[in-house]
């Protein structure tokens, strides 16, 4: 931790002492993302590291273990691309002059979601312990509502080039979810911070996809990693950390939901052949994914602090 704590704030020592205004972009946020993660996770103050503290900081540090064996797992496979096969979905039938109208329409979902989830944050902000917590959120439900108009592109004419606008959206949306689980089950400060970090990382992992299209080496393992590895980290962040909110197995719902979505979309052709041709399995997808979203606007619609914030006129009081 003492290494930790040395090479974090020598770097933005370094970062000032050398006055350049390039450097103290990306850096010194990146540096300052770490000394907040440092400062919250691992605290100098060793009152601190009584059993429940002591406790605590060893289920951080397996979080952070976790997390960079995940990125470590990722790029130690194989490359791996999206099958040939991966635009020809099964349902193109057209209707009111729309092609693919089933998948095209089905994106409602998330625009419904996304709109009622933004309300829910905005009409009840008074309800987070801090504000500081609101941006993840709204991050998360933007990102819903900018999938519904992205998929919609997309499913009109799927191909290679309209799949960018498809899942960069989706991906913002999940970065937002991770922050706002970061902020709630570890640190608030923390989830804040990571916010921008992680949505640039996620449109850098599709980014990178696009640039090894281009160059024929083509290499979906970054985005598997921001698609999958907040899955695994989201029931890890549920089972490891305690609530500060009531309603916290909504987000296992929702990620149920999410699961079922991703189920769906591999057996898109099978499901069309079930129903006889009437329902597919990746317009089933959408709507999945869509109450999904809905179910983490219901649950921020309902749920209750567990910690009750002290009234202004007990602090008053004498
Ligand atoms: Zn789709």
């Amino acid at each position: 931790m003492h290494l930790l704590k040395s090479i974090t704030e020598r770097h933005v020592c370094e970062i000032k002492r050398a006055q350049n205004p390039q450097a103290e972009g990306i850096l010194s946020e990146i540096a300052t993302v770490a000394v907040t993660v440092r400062r919250e996770w691992f605290p100098s103050d060793r009152t601190t590291c009584t059993m429940p503290g002591m406790h605590r900081r060893f289920k951080r540090s397996a979080f952070l273990a976790v997390t960079g064996g995940a990125i470590a797992v990722t790029f130690l496979l194989p490359r791996y691309d999206l099958p040939p096969t991966y635009h020809d979905f099964a349902d193109r039938r057209m209707l009111f002059g729309v092609e693919n109208f089933a998948d095209v329409a089905s994106n409602i979902g998330f625009f419904v979601a996304g709109l009622y989830g933004i309300a829910v944050t905005l009409w009840r902000r008074w309800g987070f312990e801090d504000q500081r917590e609101l941006p993840a959120y709204i991050v998360l439900f933007g990102g819903l509502v900018l999938t519904a108009f992205g998929s919609g592109y997309y499913h009109l004419r799927p191909d290679d080039a309209r799949l960018l606008w498809d899942r960069l959206p989706i991906t913002v949306a999940f970065m937002g979810l991770f922050a706002a689980m970061i902020s709630e089950r570890l640190s608030v400060p923390v989830g804040f911070r990571l916010l921008p970090l992680l949505v640039c990382c996620g449109g850098a992992s599709l980014w990178y996809w696009m640039w090894t299209v281009e160059t024929g080496n083509r290499d979906l393992r970054p985005y598997i990693l921001v698609q999958f590895y907040p899955l695994l980290a989201i029931l890890l962040l549920l089972w490891m950390f305690e609530p500060r909110y009531t309603r916290g197995y909504d987000f296992l719902i929702a990620l149920a939901f999410y699961i079922a979505a991703k189920v769906f979309e591999v057996a898109d052709k099978p499901v069309y052949a079930a129903t006889g041709n009437v329902i597919s399995g990746h317009t089933l997808k959408h709507l999945s994914a869509g109450v999904g979203g809905y179910w983490l606007a219901r649950m921020l619609a309902s749920r209750e602090r567990l910690r009750k914030p002290i009234a202004s006129s007990a602090v008053a009081a004498p």
